[in-house]
């Protein structure tokens, strides 16, 4: 039996506001424990919670680029339940009526066509603080410690919407959350670093007979802690509910656990014990009214979209739309490239020495394009001297190459490492000569009509040169003296 996959995911976001969500306590990543606390973000008795104005504006700011639609009233519900690092007893959450409802986030769905999946809604609401088990688990350890320098940082929950244009497949649940930390990047409310837990993502997984209307039982996976868990846990989520059918089992509703050592989910409790959060309004905070003006004041101070940035680098720099696409994804690489192009004539060349050149040094050092040693001004020099064919590509990734390790200008590397061209024809006819003499096979191959051999030539010629000869004129010279070729 064919079966249609229905994936819905639940993303937390921290915000990178300078402040938690109640108090003025700091947010900054990586502080000694407990620093970053104050009555307000512990919970201590009669302390009372003021909201951040910045994260209701980064909020409506997640709304308005999903297409959401913001609700004029909006109010903080209580969410109950126990834990040690949730020193109230309750978060701080929304629950009937979030700032932002019924939006979309376009991606390019499994068809190749663009497809618009439905958000139900996106809320804020506080951080947990951060268990430290002795052991690797809160079960088997002997003692945890706890830091409450996260408690209160606040969170946007966007959870997509599975009854209205769901992601169908591993692919597209990939395109959806690049796309979603793109967009979010781009609008400049979170870094979404996930190694530092500020994109975390809970996902949905349920599977029916295609062409059926009712769900199946869902699994909902928890905790996954990269890209690559998440769709290795999709992939083996899937396989498992359609061996199950296919074998006459039943699915659960459940939530499990991803195994990141076997790569497998494992059950963790199942929906009888799925916990009652008992959500009331938090009568320590007023209700929110956002009206027609403020809105208006966030769209029109909204900074670009990705999308808007290819239609920019497309139609100023004249590059081909795919380049932009792979330029944008990294809004550090749309402003690199843009602040080169400044310089560049050949914009197009400029994006291609990016997306091949750049990007393989920066890969290989793993390092992000926001400390690369080569500054836009220099690496504009450089594409400049490739494109007037003042030096070879290959000169070029020589220079590149030492550029990035030692931050110099071109010019000066290409005069210390003796890389000047040679365009000479004297110094290139006698360069010939020597290659065919070393090569009189070759050569008298090349003299009976072969012309495969030429290529092998030439490249005697870049290496005796180190890449220096200008590979063009020497093969015009080589054809020049062999009648078969002229
Ligand atoms: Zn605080
Ligand atoms: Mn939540």
């Amino acid at each position: 039996m064919d079966y249609e996959t229905i994936i819905c995911f639940e993303i937390h976001v921290e915000l990178n506001t300078e402040t938690k969500l109640f108090c003025r306590c700091s947010t900054r990543y990586g502080a000694p424990p407990n620093s970053q606390v104050c009555p307000i973000c512990t919970g201590q008795p009669g302390a009372l919670p003021v909201l951040n104005r910045k994260a209701v504006e980064y909020c409506v700011r997640a709304g308005k680029a999903t297409h959401c639609s913001i609700n004029r009233t909006s109010g903080f519900a209580r969410k109950n339940y126990f834990y040690p690092d949730l020193p109230k007893g309750y978060q701080i959450s929304q629950y009937e009526r979030p700032f932002c409802e019924k939006g979309y986030l376009e991606i390019t769905g499994d068809d190749g066509n663009p497809y618009a999946v439905g958000i139900r809604r996106i809320h804020l609401e506080e951080d947990a603080g951060k268990l430290v088990h002795s052991a690797n688990s809160f079960e088997e350890s002997d003692y945890s410690l706890v830091d409450y320098n996260r408690s209160g940082v606040p969170l946007l929950e966007i959870v997509a919407d599975h009854t209205r244009n769901h992601l169908h497949s591993v692919h597209e649940a990939r395109s959806y959350l690049e796309k979603m930390r793109q967009i979010l990047r781009y609008i400049e409310v979170s870094d979404c670093t996930i190694e530092q837990g500020q994109f975390r993502c809970d996902v949905n997984i349920s599977i029916r007979p295609k062409g059926t209307q009712s769900f199946g039982n869902r699994a909902e996976i928890k905790n996954m802690a990269s890209f690559k868990s998440i769709m290795d846990a999709l992939e083996y989520e899937i396989k498992r509910q359609v061996k199950t059918l296919e074998s006459r089992g039943q699915i659960f509703q459940e939530t499990r656990l991803f195994d990141e050592e076997k790569r497998v989910t494992v059950p963790m409790r199942s929906k009888e014990d799925a916990p009652d959060y008992r959500y009331f309004p938090d009568p320590d905070l007023v209700d929110i009214e956002i009206d027609e003006a403020y809105v208006q004041h966030i769209q029109n101070s909204m900074p670009e979209l990705p999308e808007e940035t290819v239609n920019r680098l497309t139609e100023e720099f004249g590059i081909p739309i795919n380049d932009a696409r792979i330029l944008v994804k990294d809004k550090s690489i749309a402003d690199f490239f843009a602040a080169c192009a400044g310089y560049c004539e050949d914009t197009e060349k400029l994006s291609r020495w990016i997306i091949k050149e750049l990007f393989k040094l920066l890969n290989e050092a793993s390092m992000p394009i926001q400390k690369c040693p080569v500054s836009p001004e220099a690496f504009s020099q450089l594409i400049n001297s490739v494109s007037k064919g003042e030096i070879t590509d290959n000169i070029g990734r020589t220079v590149l190459e030492e550029m990035f390790k030692t931050g110099g200008s071109p010019d000066s590397i290409i005069d210390e490492r003796g890389l000047t061209p040679i365009h000479d024809t004297n110094a290139l006819e006698r360069l010939l000569d020597e290659v065919m003499e070393e090569n009189s096979q070759v050569a008298s191959q090349i003299n009976q009509g072969m012309a495969k051999p030429i290529d092998f030539l030439i490249g005697q010629v870049m290496k005796k040169t180190q890449g220096r000869a200008n590979p063009k004129k020497a093969r015009e010279l080589l054809h020049k003296r062999l009648p078969h070729f002229s």
